[in-house]
């Protein structure tokens, strides 16, 4: 297959919907390289430097582009959070592929899918990943909101140890259509109420109608949301159903997925990827796969390790 055939294929199937049409259509890194070159410059190469802005480049034999304008050299992951990557293209589309699956994939399990040498490699991979996946669909949540805090039993837990301060989340859940309604997570420790406040007001639209708590009205009200007036109480109403069953699934999901290895400082970002599946479970796998290679294209460069606190899960 020469490389033109490649790139017409990229253009033509958009992104695969199956694991054969996967393996079928990124199966050499030209591949992998077209595609990804396609979703960084919809419209054709742009030039990264401001004052040219020039619209042609040579490809060089190492894979980058050369303006044929001003001479600068770039390649379609320069800025990215794909940046300086060593790795094939073809190991980080496998990565997102086993990621934007029905239930995501552990550092373990990647390890042992792309033959990886350190669980550590997979775990930073994996944490970048989880960058992207906080910035997919970051639009605020509107209509009616259900609003708790829960407490999360799987975080850092073991059979042999009692919880002493159970994990506490403060979760918003669009209730308004519960088919597609979308969630936000949040880390609130001790149920800080300055936490939760500034949590609603990064998660929730300034219109929208919230459904909460007798304990959370009062910080809702000082925030200026319209209080629904029924009042989230446990077996009285359908959106306190809904509520428990996400905090259900996420407790459930980091016990099977993540095997409990989950820690506390790094909970954001664990429960930024939940939100991602959540969100995004009624998507086909190739509307998936593309968003969150959109998103590892416009995400800031940066370690893993700065954004949650090192690799010790
Ligand atoms: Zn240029």
């Amino acid at each position: 297959m020469t490389a033109m055939d490649e790139r017409d294929r990229v253009e033509g199937i958009e992104v695969p919907g199956s694991r054969l049409e996967f393996e079928t259509q990124f199966g050499s890194e030209a591949a992998c390289r077209a595609y990804l070159e396609r979703v960084r410059w919809p419209d054709g190469f742009v030039c990264p430097n401001p004052a040219c802005g020039g619209r042609h480049a040579w490809v060089t034999a190492r894979g980058l582009h050369r303006c044929t304008a001003c001479g600068r050299q770039t390649s379609a992951t320069a800025g990215t959070i794909l940046a300086g990557t060593r790795k094939p293209l073809r190991d980080w589309f496998e990565l997102l592929w086993l990621a934007v699956g029905e239930d995501g994939v552990s550092a373990v399990a990647l390890q042992g899918a792309l033959g990886l040498g350190s669980y550590q490699t997979a775990w930073a991979w994996l944490h970048k990943v989880r960058r992207a996946m906080a910035a997919v669909s970051p639009e605020l949540l509107m209509g009616i909101v259900a609003l708790d805090v829960v407490s999360l039993a799987s975080v850092e837990s073991s059979t042999r140890r009692s919880v002493q301060s159970p994990t506490r989340v403060a979760i918003a859940l669009d209730v308004s259509d519960p088919e597609t309604g979308r969630v936000r997570l949040s880390p609130v420790p001790n149920s800080d109420r300055v936490a939760v406040e500034r949590f609603v007001a990064g998660a929730v639209a300034p219109t929208a109608t919230i459904r909460t708590t007798v304990k959370l009205r009062p910080a809702v009200a000082a925030l200026g949301y319209q209080l629904d007036p029924l009042t989230l109480r446990a077996g009285r109403d359908v959106s306190c159903v809904h509520l428990d069953v996400a905090g259900r699934r996420l407790d459930d999901w980091i016990v099977e997925t993540h095997h409990g290895a989950v820690r506390h400082r790094q909970l954001g970002a664990y429960l930024a990827e939940f939100a991602f599946h959540f969100n995004e479970h009624s998507s086909p796998p190739r509307v998936r796969f593309e968003r969150l290679l959109e998103a590892m294209l416009a995400a800031v460069p940066g370690s893993a390790r700065s954004l949650v606190g090192g690799a010790d899960a």
